[in-house]
This record gives C-alpha cells, structure tokens and sequence, in this order.
C-alpha cells in the first residue's frame, strides 16, 4: 500500500457499520455504497477522513459533502431502480449523484437513454470539483452537471419527459414549487425542509390531479438552499 490508506477496506468497514445501524436497509444501495469511492468526492486534503461517518467541507467553499448516514437514509427513502430519470438540487461533491447513478445504471440495451441524472450546483467552483471527479470515477457519461438556481429545477429536459424523482440536498424553506410542476405522478421530490438551523426531511409523492402526500421522515440539518424560490440572503 505504500503508506496509502486501504480505502476499499475502509468503505467495507463504513459500509457494514451503516448495515448494523440499520440505516444501509437495501442490496441496492448496499451495493452502490461499495461502489462508489467516497475518498474521490472529499476535497483532497482531508481524503484521510473519507470514511468518517460525518459532513465535511468542501475546500473554502462554505458547502459541505453529507454525512453518509444522511445520504443512506435518503437514498433509501428515495426507491430508485434501473433507468428512472432523476434531478438533483446541490451536486456539492458529487458523490451523491454518482451514487444514484450507480442504482439507475440501465440493466437492458434497449434503455440507453434512461437511468441518468442531472444535478443542478450553484457555485462555480464546485461545479468544476464535481465534473473532475466524475471524470475520474467512470460517471461522466450517466450525470449532467448544470450551473443555476436549482429552485426554478431544470425545465429544459422536462419538457421533454417530467422527473421520476427529485432530490434536494440543501434546507430548503419549503419544497420548490416549480420543482413540483417538474416531477411526473407517482414521483418522490425528497427534501429537507425547516428554517436555516434544522430541518425536517420530508417525503413528498405526486398524486394523480397533481396533489402532494406528505411524509415526515426524520429530522436532518443540511446547508441552505439559497435561491428564487429558497432562502434570499
Ligand atoms: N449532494 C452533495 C454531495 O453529494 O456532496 C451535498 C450537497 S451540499 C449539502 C448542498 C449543496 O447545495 C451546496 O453545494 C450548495 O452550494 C448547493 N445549493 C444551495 N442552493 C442551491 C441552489 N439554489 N441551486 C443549486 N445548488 C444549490
């Protein structure tokens, strides 16, 4: 190893603890937590803490990689499968999107076009960080990165087919309406909704005539969603 961490050893270790916890509950996302390597998402100089159970900052950027717990649970919440079409708000690192890319990776040659996602990230910087690291781990070519105000989602591709799911990874005041609009029946926006100290993580599905079911999943502290329809500072 050279004085390198074992980091496949220490992702195993992570990974199992988040089983006993019961937070890791499905063989997807078991799967996609083995997959996907934690230590290329963290900014560099702190790669050593990859597999800490805990938030850590990117660089000098006030925003924050989340909490593997947190995005365990969510990604539970979230009932991915093979090929559904998914919108996130807040790439930051990410290593969340490359992990949902991993669980709609399409399985039939027939679905080339599905199973991908779009995550929209609003400071430039973190939109380089993100594409360099999707570059070197393989995810290119299942995730687009959008620079923007993730609030107003990204009606550009929904137009042509709606979301089967949208995930907010920043607190958000409350779930973003054109967000909403963007989603197709039957769909999840996941959220963490609440004041800019703590939130609440709310479960929303899309019902037949548009009406939203509300599920209150559990309590969560994320960084702001700042924008036209999050928080204006
Ligand atoms: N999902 C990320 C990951 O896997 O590393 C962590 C997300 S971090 C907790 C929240 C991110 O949301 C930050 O990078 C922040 O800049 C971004 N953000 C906040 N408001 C936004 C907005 N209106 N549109 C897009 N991104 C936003």
């Amino acid at each position: 190893m050279n004085g390198e961490r074992d980091y496949s050893l220490l992702r195993r270790r992570m990974v199992e603890r988040l089983m006993r916890e019961g937070v890791i509950k499905s063989k997807k996302v078991e799967k996609a937590f083995l997959t996907v390597p934690r230590e290329e998402f963290v900014w560099p100089d702190i790669k050593s803490l990859a597999y800490e159970d805990t938030p850590l900052p990117l660089g000098i950027t006030g925003q924050t990689i989340s909490a593997p717990h947190m995005v365990a649970i969510m990604l539970e919440e979230f009932d991915l499968k093979s090929g559904l079409r998914i919108l996130e708000i807040g790439t930051g690192s990410g290593y969340n999107a490359a992990l949902m890319a991993e669980i709609v990776r399409p399985t039939g040659k027939d679905s080339i076009n599905q199973g991908h996602v779009i995550t929209i990230e609003r400071v430039p910087e973190l939109i380089k960080f993100s594409k360099d690291n999707f570059d070197r781990t393989g995810y290119s070519d299942r995730i687009d990165v959008v620079l923007g105000d993730g609030t107003l989602g990204y009606p550009e591709r929904s137009k042509k087919m709606l979301y089967d799911r949208i995930m907010v990874t920043a607190a958000a005041p409350q779930i973003p309406y054109y967000l909403k609009a963007q989603l197709k029946i039957d769909g999840i926006i996941l959220a963490p909704v609440g004041n800019t100290f703590m939130q609440t993580l709310v479960k929303s599905i899309k019902l037949e005539g548009g009406k939203m079911k509300i599920e209150e999943i559990c309590g969560c502290i994320f960084v702001s969603l700042i924008g036209e329809d999050g928080f204006r500072f």
